[in-house]
């Protein structure tokens, strides 16, 4: 029996607990283990706490493609890129929103976390080097070998298991104890009522945003409200929740990562790949609406804006082959998702619009200049055309704690709580206040360099054992 009872901060001391963990960590998705990886690496006590049976997370429904800088991997290869470069990136799709200081620390803190992982947990990366994402001046997307999310979480769990660090499963965290602004613990629910405290010195949440929680997102991205999400129903937004009872800084609540291309009604992510190498987004009148090359995020709202919310990737054989790369876009395959047409009369029947409408659009695919909305082609497309009913969806927020470049959660105050940490999708990203701010990959950016700094800082707070300088 699972409480639906919303989180909560009790003001007071902890004057019992079943157990105590020196560091915790709230949430075992990307965030959560890297985060416990790194603290084991630094030699630091720490236990995972998640409400599933199994640790998923939205990172387990995700491509799982990180982008970062200065890794082993990107620089034998030999590619040219910095902080600097990539920070810019972050500010310049983010229309110059998001926090500055932030965006410079986690374009540090990502290429470390990942060569940890590598050097220390023999991860094997890979850089996706085909195509660039819209918003990055070079090549600097990694995965694992599989690029999905599900194996990149099987290799985060299965690091966690052989560093033998606590990964407590059906463990819902439901009430933090406070008290003078400092965290003394926590209470859990377990799935048949029993309910369990843990006292800490350092509590991190890495709950991830609250996508998951349908009346958090009326209030904060009416946009989407009525959008499906394919996040993780987990993001219920606990961390928020604590936030606003705790007086804690909230930012960025407008921020989110959307898609525009979610087949519909199958619900398998369809890579944007398909329309970076050429491929185009037609409603259901046949008509292109918007510049595919601006961003999947932004294009979420454009599709839901269309007749019935619904819009059709278009593409060709030549693309058809290059997203047989992409896992997902295979397993759409299998689905039955992708539809074949011949001809344009044949396309037209799919779509349901007229053909001269089509035949208009796809011949007029401008090659010499940019068109209307500011795309220019390479080619155009040819017969037998490819086509995939989509919908706009949202997959994660990116507001949350307003945290500093430690990761500390921050009060409206001004000060940083003392024992408190935010990272992932708990805390704010680097995508500013809106959905058409997310590059490709903020997501994971925030979870691995969240994680990393957060595990850094409470390090060094457990070790300075209290007695360090005082904030809240
Ligand atoms: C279809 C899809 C594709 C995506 N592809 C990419 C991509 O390629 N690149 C990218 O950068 N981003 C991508 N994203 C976004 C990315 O998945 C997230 O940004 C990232 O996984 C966040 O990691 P996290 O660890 O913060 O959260 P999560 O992985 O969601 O983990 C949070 C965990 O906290 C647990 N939890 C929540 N509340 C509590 C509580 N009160 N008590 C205990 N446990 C709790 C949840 O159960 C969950 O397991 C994608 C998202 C979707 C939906």
């Amino acid at each position: 029996m699972i409480s639906s009872s919303p989180p909560q901060i009790k003001f007071a001391d902890l004057t019992h607990a079943d157990a105590h963990i020196p560091v915790a960590i709230i949430g075992g998705g990307a965030c959560g283990l890297s985060c416990a990886l790194h603290l084991s690496d630094l030699g630091v006590e720490c236990a995972v706490f998640e409400r599933d049976t199994l640790a998923q997370g939205s990172t387990a429904l995700s491509s799982g493609f990180i982008p970062a800088v200065n890794t082993r991997l990107q620089k034998s290869m030999g590619i040219a890129d910095s902080v600097e470069l990539f920070a810019q990136d972050i500010q310049k799709k983010s229309s110059y929103e998001s926090d500055p200081a932030l965006a410079v620390a986690y374009a540090q803190a990502v290429g470390k976390a990942l060569d940890a992982l590598e050097s220390l947990h023999g991860f094997e990366w890979i850089l996706l080097d085909q195509f660039l994402y819209s918003g990055h001046s070079t090549h600097r997307m990694h995965a694992v070998p599989e690029k999905t999310g599900q194996s990149l979480m099987a290799k985060l769990t299965g690091a966690v298991e052989r560093r033998e660090i606590p990964l407590i499963n059906e463990a819902l965290v439901k009430d933090l104890w406070v008290q003078d602004k400092s965290i003394k613990g926590f209470s859990l629910l377990r799935p048949n009522g029993s309910v369990e405290t843990y006292s800490c010195d350092a509590l991190i949440l890495c709950c991830n945003g609250y996508g998951g929680n349908p009346e958090l997102v009326k209030q904060y991205l009416p946009q989407v409200k009525d959008a499906v999400f394919a996040g993780h129903q987990g993001n219920d937004g606990s961390a928020v929740l604590w936030g606003r009872q705790l007086g804690a800084q909230l930012a960025d609540l407008g921020g989110y990562q959307g898609h525009g291309s979610w087949a519909s009604p199958h619900g398998i992510l369809i890579t944007w790949a398909v329309m970076l190498e050429g491929g185009v987004q037609l409603n259901s009148l046949g008509q292109r609406f918007h510049n595919e090359t601006k961003g999947y995020s932004e294009a979420a709202v454009e599709v839901l804006s269309q007749p019935g919310g619904v819009a059709w990737c278009v593409f060709d054989e030549i693309i058809k082959t290059f997203g047989d790369g992409f896992p997902d876009f295979v397993s759409a395959e299998k689905n039955g998702v992708i539809k074949k047409s011949n001809n344009l009369s044949e396309l037209a029947k799919v779509l349901g619009c007229s053909e001269h409408t089509l035949s208009t659009q796809l011949s007029g695919l401008s090659t010499v200049a940019p068109d209307a909305t500011g795309r220019q082609f390479k080619r155009k497309l040819e017969a037998p055309y490819y086509s995939i009913k989509v919908t706009g969806a949202l997959f994660h927020t990116q507001g949350g704690l307003g945290i500093d470049t430690h990761a500390r959660v921050m009060h409206s105050s001004g000060v940083p709580f003392s024992n408190l940490w935010a990272a992932g999708g708990a805390a704010r990203g680097v995508s500013g206040n809106h959905v058409a701010g997310y590059l490709s990959g903020n997501g994971l950016l925030s979870a691995f360099a969240g994680g990393y700094i957060a595990a850094n800082s409470a390090a060094a707070f457990l070790k300075s054992s209290i007695s360090g300088p005082k904030n809240c």
